[in-house]
C-alpha cells in the first residue's frame, strides 16, 4: 500500500515509521515547497503532486490547513480519506461550530463577528469574559484575543479588523469563556465499515496556548460522554482516520472546544501506552483494514520537547523512558519532539515524573515541574 500525506511534518514522519510493519509506505507533500519528500529524510522525491496523486492508493492529510484547490484535486482522485469536509470543518472554526450544534453536541456559545457591529452584538450575546478567535488559520493558542473588559474592546477591535482585513475569507469567532476545571481530549478510530475504536482520554496541560504535558487518565463516566460525542460527531461527517476531539471539562460536564481530523498531539502517548498507536489506526483505517486494539497497555505520559534539540542523558536512561525526536532544526518554542513515560500503575508514572523533573529544566518543561510540585504537596 502507498500513502500519500498532504503535510511532511512530525506526524507525516510517526505515520511512516508506524507503517513500515504493515508494509505501507508513506510519501509526503510538503505545502510550503509544493516537494513530495520522504517523510524521514525530507529528500525530494523528484515528482509532482499529480504523479504523486496517481501513484498513491490512499491519500491523507496531518495537518488541515490546506489550500482548498489542493483539497479539491485530492477529492476528485476519489482516493482521499477523511473527507475534505471533515478537513475543512478542522480548518475553519465557523464550519466547525455548526458542524458540532448540527450533531447536537455540547459546546461554548459563539457568534461570528465580520464587523465592529457584529462585536457590539457578540458582546450582548455571548458577554463578558470572551475568547476570540480568528476563524481561519489558527493554532497553538494563535490567532486568539480574551475580551475581559469593555474598556479594552476598541484596542482588540482594530488587532481583529486588520486579521479580518488580512484574508478575504477571515472573520472571528467570538466564544464564551469557558471557566473549565481541566482540559481532556478523545483521540478514536473510525473505519470504512463505520466502527469506532477510541483511546482512553488524555488529560492536557497547556502552557502559553500550547500543549505540553497529556497523560492517558481512566474515568468511565467521562468516557463514556466523550464516547458518544466522538460517535456522533465522526458519524455526521461519515468520517474515516484518526479523529480527535479536545473538551472542557466543566464540573463534570464535557463541552467540546474543538475537533481536528487527524491524528493528534494529545495521542502520541499512544505510541507506548496503548496496543495500537494512532498513527497506525489511522493507517488500517484509511487503508480499509480492520482497526486496532486501542487499549491501554500501561499508565502513561507525553511531555512536549519545545525549542530544544538535546536532553540529558537521564532521560534516555530511565526505564520506561522513550524520546522520540521529529528532526527539525531548532527554533525557540518548536515542537521538536516528544518523551512518552510510562509506569506499571499510576502511582510508578507520577514517580517518573517527579524524577524527569529533577532532572529537565523548569524554563523549557514547566508542566512537568507543575506537576511534580503539586505532587509533593
Ligand atoms: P490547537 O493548537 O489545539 O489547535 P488553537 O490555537 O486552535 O489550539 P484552541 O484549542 O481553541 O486554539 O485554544 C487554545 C487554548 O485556549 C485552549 O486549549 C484553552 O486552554 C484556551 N481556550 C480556548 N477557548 C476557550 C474558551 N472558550 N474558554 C476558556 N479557555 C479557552
Ligand atoms: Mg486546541
Amino acid at each position: 500500500m502507498h500513502v500519500l500525506v498532504l503535510g511532511a511534518g512530525q506526524l507525516a514522519r510517526m505515520m511512516s515509521l508506524a507503517g513500515a510493519p504493515l508494509n505501507i509506505e508513506i510519501s509526503a507533500y510538503d505545502v510550503g515547497s509544493e516537494n513530495i519528500v520522504h517523510p524521514l529524510t525530507q529528500t525530494v522525491l523528484g515528482q509532482g503532486l499529480e504523479n504523486a496523486i496517481e501513484n498513491a492508493d490512499v491519500i491523507t492529510a496531518e495537518f488541515e490547513h490546506i489550500p482548498h484547490d489542493i483539497l479539491d484535486i485530492c477529492q476528485q482522485s476519489g482516493k482521499f480519506l477523511p473527507s475534505t469536509e471533515a478537513i475543512k470543518a478542522g480548518g475553519d472554526r465557523r464550519i466547525e461550530k455548526a458542524l458540532l450544534d448540527n450533531a447536537a453536541v455540547r459546546n461554548a456559545k459563539y457568534y461570528v463577528i465580520k464587523t465592529r457591529e457584529d462585536f457590539s452584538t457578540a458582546i450582548e450575546r455571548v458577554g463578558i469574559p470572551m475568547v476570540l478567535k480568528s476563524a481561519l488559520g489558527g493554532y497553538d493558542g494563535k490567532g486568539q484575543w480574551r475580551l475581559k473588559d469593555l474598556n479594552q474592546a476598541d484596542a482588540i477591535w482594530a488587532e481583529m479588523a486588520e486579521c479580518i482585513a488580512a484574508t478575504e475569507t477571515q472573520a472571528i469567532v467570538a466564544e464564551e469563556f469557558v471557566p473549565f476545571n481541566r482540559e481532556v481530549s478523545l483521540v478514536g478510530a473510525r473505519g470504512k465499515d463505520g466502527s469506532v475504536a477510541v483511546y482512553p482520554l488524555a488529560e492536557n496541560v497547556h502552557t502559553n496556548g500550547v500543549l505540553t504535558l497529556s497523560t492517558a487518565i481512566a474515568d468511565n463516566e467521562l468516557q463514556q460522554q466523550a464516547k458518544t460525542m466522538f460517535t456522533a460527531v465522526a458519524n455526521s461527517l461519515d468520517y474515516v482516520g484518526v479523529l480527535a476531539l479536545e473538551f472542557f471539562d466543566l464540573n463534570g460536564e464535557l463541552l467540546v472546544n474543538e475537533i481536528a481530523p487527524r491524528v493528534h498531539n494529545s495521542g502520541h502517548w499512544t505510541q507506548q501506552g496503548a496496543e495500537t498507536c494512532q498513527f497506525e489506526n489511522h493507517l488500517r483505517a484509511v487503508c480499509g483494514l480492520p482497526l486496532g486494539s486501542t487499549k491501554l497497555i500501561r499508565s502513561t505520559s507525553m511531555i512536549n520537547i519545545l525549542g530544544e534539540d538535546t536532553l540529558p542523558p537521564e532521560v534516555l536512561t530511565m526505564a520506561g523512558c522513550h524520546v522520540h525526536w521529529y528532526g527539525k532544526e531548532k527554533r525557540a518554542g518548536r515542537k521538536m519532539g516528544h518523551i512518552n513515560v510510562c509506569g506499571d500503575y499510576n502511582g510508578e508514572l507520577q514517580r517518573k515524573l517527579c524524577a524527569l523533573a529533577d532532572v529537565l529544566s523548569k524554563e523549557a518543561f514547566p508542566a512537568v515541574h507543575q506537576f511534580a510540585e503539586n505532587f509533593s504537596e
